[in-house]
């Protein structure tokens, strides 16, 4: 059998009875729009994450544009972010009308780098949005004092990060508002689009429920600008399921990930890099990224022994065409565009075997040589 990039369906015959059971029971009371399971998770998201609120919504895109539409965030307005991540984090500023100014990464952990925050505040700034990439938080504590110092929101775009930690804080409870993605490829996925909003701050919780039914105060009341944001009950249905060995999944994925680190340890060619969680954190390795000097000869390797493997990404946001017409770059990201041209991802789930670890540790290996 060839080896998945992801495994669902191994994950999926694991949960079976769990999954289809719910998903029935939301078909026999038909409250297929904002039915009991959709608060049944909230809560459990809530506690899980130890927020005080936590939101769904239809995917991490409007996990991004509504806490931004609730903050007020628009034309005129600059907000700071990494310039490497999944399009969606620029492009939700672009949608709300704001101007996003690209940063560069700390070339260790791939995350943004709190030092050029503080260099790109203008008057014009409103917001940070850190990525936790690869499921690790970004420097949480450094941001949130930079925020605090020159008033500023921080917004974690914690789609790929659902679970982590930073000290003793949960990824999307480590700033004012944090949002996930329930994407079927993250490390807590749905079957569609899905995502949630997270936050201490009541005010803020009430603006972005209601700007998630069409900015309505109450029934037919609409007192804001909202969007059709509200994942689907079936989506929580099967999330309620997935939630109930998410902490066993990602302890998979520890291992998996130490495994690797292990394996990979001695190898000492230059430009090749393993990943590195930093102290008091911990990853969920919605990505295990390496850096290799050559990667298009490694991919075409690892291709050529079986082993899929995935580029996270292939180009940073300001380089993509619309971006780098509409949202040109003005600060040095010279880290970032050294690491899309240089990582490449490995398989990682929970429900992968020793014999499949050692076949991909074993193309790595042969690839490098
Ligand atoms: C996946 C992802 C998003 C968007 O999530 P969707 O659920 O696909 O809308 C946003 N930011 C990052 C960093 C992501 O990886």
């Amino acid at each position: 059998m060839s080896i998945p990039f992801i495994d669902l369906k191994t994950q999926y015959n694991a949960l079976k009875s769990s999954i289809d059971s719910r998903i029935q029971k939301v078909l026999d009371h038909g409250a297929y729009v904002n039915g009991p399971e959709v608060v049944e998770l909230e809560t459990k998201l809530a506690a899980h994450t130890g927020t005080k609120y936590a939101l769904t919504c239809a995917s991490g895109t409007d996990a991004l544009v509504i806490p931004m539409m609730a903050l007020g965030i628009g034309p005129g307005d600059e907000v700071i972010t990494t310039a490497f991540s999944f399009i969606a984090t620029a492009e939700t500023i672009c949608l709300v009308g704001a101007k996003p100014v690209y940063v560069d990464i700390d070339p260790v952990t791939y995350n943004i780098d709190p030092n050029a925050i503080e260099r790109a505040i203008t008057a014009k700034t409103k917001a940070i949005i850190p990525v936790s990439l690869y499921g690790q938080m970004a420097d949480m504590d450094e941001i949130n004092a930079i925020a605090k110092k020159h008033n500023l929101f921080v917004i974690e775009d914690a789609a790929q990060s659902y679970g982590a930690s930073y000290k003793d804080r949960k990824s999307s409870n480590a700033s004012l508002v944090g949002g996930t993605s329930f994407f079927p490829a993250k490390p807590l996925g749905c079957y569609g689009d899905g995502g949630a909003i997270f936050t201490n701050d009541e005010k803020l919780f009430k603006a972005m429920k209601e700007i998630r039914e069409h900015g309505s105060e109450s029934r037919y009341y609409h007192t804001r600008l909202g969007v059709n944001g509200r994942l689907d009950t079936i989506q929580c249905a099967v999330l309620l399921a997935k939630l109930e060995r998410y902490d066993w999944e990602v302890a998979q994925r520890q291992k998996i990930a130490d495994t690797y680190n292990k394996a990979f340890a001695a190898i000492k060619i230059p430009g090749f890099a393993v990943p590195m969680i930093k102290a008091n954190r911990t990853s969920v390795w919605a990505q295990y990224t390496l850096s290799v000097g050559n990667r298009s000869e490694f991919q075409k390797k690892l291709t050529e022994a079986g082993v899929p493997s995935s580029i996270h990404y292939p180009r940073t946001m300001p380089d993509q065409p619309w971006y780098k017409e509409n949202t040109p770059c003005q600060n040095d990201i010279s880290n970032s565009r050294h690491a899309a041209e240089h990582v490449i991802s490995l398989p990682i789930y929970p429900d992968m075997d020793t014999a499949t670890q050692d076949k991909i540790i074993a193309a790595v290996v042969a690839a490098l040589k």
